[in-house]
């Protein structure tokens, strides 16, 4: 069943490579469209990232299922492959939704979380920052995820929510859940991909994004979580970045 369903999604993933003169041969149960992104890695594995909006997207790795903050608001989770890992970064409702996690969970599926999230859920294997999981040949690390701005910190106060580090092998996924810049930032220095939620006054500016990159140099940078960012600009200030930005339907 698992092989079947991810085949499926490779081939639509690559009938949206392909372009949309083939959505009508869509398989039906498909109800929404989403974006698909594959990287080929140092190991020769490839990694595909599948985009469904806001926090919410999944990745594939060589047939293993990683699903970030699944939110039903952004996919009908029913027509997609169950979990290996469901990552979970805090309990607010745009990034921890019970009904999603219970669609896409399967016995031996591992669900990654906050403490908050896990007194919600009932569920999970809570990681603290600086915590590593392995997992078969990848492992995820928890960051730190927080506020900065004075007045702001109620939204996401210290200590509190995770952001993850995806390792497979030496390539590396940041994913930052909600957060403004904190205090070891540098020390990300080097990640591959990011993923940074980008919107205030919950997670960074325009400029602290464009800060935040500079400081760690991605090659690819995925702003996501944007809601009423202005993307042009996002677009025009990055120009000044030797990276990558991608934009994918991540508002
Ligand atoms: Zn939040
Ligand atoms: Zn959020």
């Amino acid at each position: 069943m698992k092989r079947w369903n991810v085949k499926l999604l490779l081939l639509c993933c690559a009938m949206l490579v392909l372009g949309s003169s083939l959505n009508a041969q869509k398989p039906k149960q498909m109800k929404k469209n989403y974006e698909c992104d594959i990287i080929k890695l140092h190991n020769g594995n490839n990694l595909a990232m599948f985009f469904f909006g806001h926090a919410s997207f999944m990745f594939d790795y060589e047939s293993r299922i990683i699903y970030v903050d699944p939110v039903s608001e952004y996919m009908d989770f029913s027509a997609l492959p169950p979990a290996d890992v469901i990552l979970v970064t805090h309990e607010h409702f745009d990034h921890c939704d019970s009904e999603a996690i219970k669609k896409l969970k399967k016995e031996d599926t591992r669900i990654i979380v906050n403490k908050a999230s896990k007194d919600i859920l009932n569920d999970g294997y809570v990681l603290n920052y600086g915590d590593v999981w392995a997992y078969e040949d990848f492992s995820v690390e928890a960051t730190q995820a927080y506020n900065t701005t004075p007045g702001r910190e109620k939204f996401h106060p210290k200590g509190r929510d995770n952001g993850y580090f995806l390792h497979f092998d030496e390539f590396t996924v940041y994913i930052s859940g909600d957060t403004e810049i904190v205090e070891n930032a540098e020390e990300y220095k080097g990640c591959d991909l990011l993923f940074l939620a980008v919107n205030q006054p919950y997670t960074m500016t325009i400029e602290q994004a464009q800060h935040f990159v500079h400081l760690i140099q991605p090659k690819i940078f995925y702003p996501y979580h944007t809601t009423d960012t202005d993307m042009e600009r996002l677009k025009s200030v990055m120009e000044k970045e030797n990276c990558e930005l991608r934009i994918r339907q991540m508002k």
